[in-house]
């Protein structure tokens, strides 16, 4: 394996402002946000899918159509290339945008693992991968079944842990940016009464998946979760006891019994913190904590070409979140053959996009924000 650094790039170098996050609203302004279009698109309300859902690539297979006119016009969209990371996360995305395009398709998905032998697996459509470098080979398999790989693909590329952060290579600044979003949020909020390790052994154990009933799988409720316990609201050994007794059965339920003890702990901005929380809950509001995604923001784009040039390799896969070259070549080439380009992530906007405040001190969105280049030389025909 012989990974190197090439050079900085900002993800916009290659795909503009074509990228959308969570909240299904296209960065490129050109093309219109799930809020103004859904009824456009035939949904039954303006209600944000999640990854996973069919109501997803219904609405990302109507903005790849709508983006194709505008770039190609009189060119229709005849195949669907996808690039990700998550077996299961991005399979399905994967095949629901496939449906709902109506188009041939394939997928890589790599994770990498250097400690096994180089494999990819074609599982009908899609290809698993343990090495990011397998992309030629990828490309090969799907030319041999009909593959354009041209003017009328659309290529779909996932952006973390695929475009960035490369999934076995370099996935952990990305969540390391996350526990400092959570860490830092909590910590300001308590001030001296901070407690690391506790805080720490809070989210490590609440994080695990068998608490996902409990907090949903939700990174803000566990931000939350975490505030509470570590402001020694209730003592970690007695919420687990609680929610592996049954007694606390959800995260809503969690939020009513904060709601009633909050108003009398002892730190200033406490009540703040969680009123805001708790009204954005009753809103329905998936990320209801504003805080905390502002402090994974600020986070993650601190570990966007955060090391000097010269800083060990080793160093900079650990801690630096850095774009995959094998990915940004496959991402060139296809733009060099004129394929419609699209990127996607599941990080909340307010995780991605500055606040205006943050953007009038010169804050990028992540998308735009440069870090290096990494990984290795691949050759694509
Ligand atoms: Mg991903």
């Amino acid at each position: 394996m012989t990974y190197a650094l090439h050079s900085r790039a900002a993800v916009s170098d290659l795909f503009g402002d074509r990228v959308i996050y969570r909240n299904l609203a296209p960065c490129d302004s050109c093309l219109p946000s799930l809020r103004d279009a859904w009824r456009e698109i035939g949904l039954g309300s303006s209600r944000i899918p999640r990854k996973a859902e069919p109501a997803y690539g219904q609405v990302v297979a109507w903005l790849l159509q709508r983006a194709q006119q505008m770039n190609a016009p009189g060119v229709p969209l005849r195949e669907m290339v996808y690039l990700g990371d998550t077996k299961l996360l991005d399979g399905t995305a994967f095949a629901n945008l496939k449906q709902a395009l109506r188009l041939p398709g394939w997928a890589f998905i790599a994770s990498e693992n250097l400690t096994a032998p180089s494999q990819m697996t074609p599982e009908g459509d899609r290809a698993l991968a343990n090495r990011w470098n397998a992309l030629p080979e990828f490309v090969a398999w799907a030319r041999s079944q009909g593959g354009r790989f041209d003017e009328s693909t659309a290529f779909v590329v996932d952006l973390d842990k695929t475009v960035i952060g490369a999934r076995g290579r370099n996935d952990k600044p990305i969540d390391q940016a996350r526990i400092e979003g959570v860490e830092r949020t909590v910590s300001e909020v308590l001030g001296a009464a901070f407690n690391r390790d506790a805080f720490l052994e809070a989210y490590r154990t609440l994080n695990q998946p068998t608490f996902h009933p409990f907090t949903a799988d939700n990174q803000d409720y566990l931000a939350y979760i975490c505030l509470i316990v570590s402001a020694g609201l209730m003592r970690l050994p007695e919420l687990v006891s609680e929610v592996e007794g049954g007694q606390m059965k959800d995260f809503a339920q969690f939020i009513r019994w904060a709601e009633m003890v909050v108003p009398f702990a002892q730190q200033d901005g406490l009540l703040e913190i969680h009123q805001a929380v708790y009204a954005r809950v009753q809103l329905d509001d998936p990320t209801p904590f504003k805080t905390f995604r502002r402090n994974e923001y600020l986070c993650t784009v601190a570990r966007l070409g955060r090391l000097p040039d010269d800083a060990p390799l080793a160093e900079r896969l650990a801690t630096e979140i850095c774009i995959t070259y094998e990915v940004w070549q496959a991402v060139a080439w296809m733009q060099e053959r004129g394929a419609l380009l699209l990127a996607l992530s599941d990080k909340p906007d307010e995780a991605s996009l500055p606040t205006e405040e943050l953007a009038a001190q010169g804050h990028q969105p992540l998308h735009r924000t440069p870090t290096h280049i990494v990984g290795e030389e691949v050759r694509l025909s």
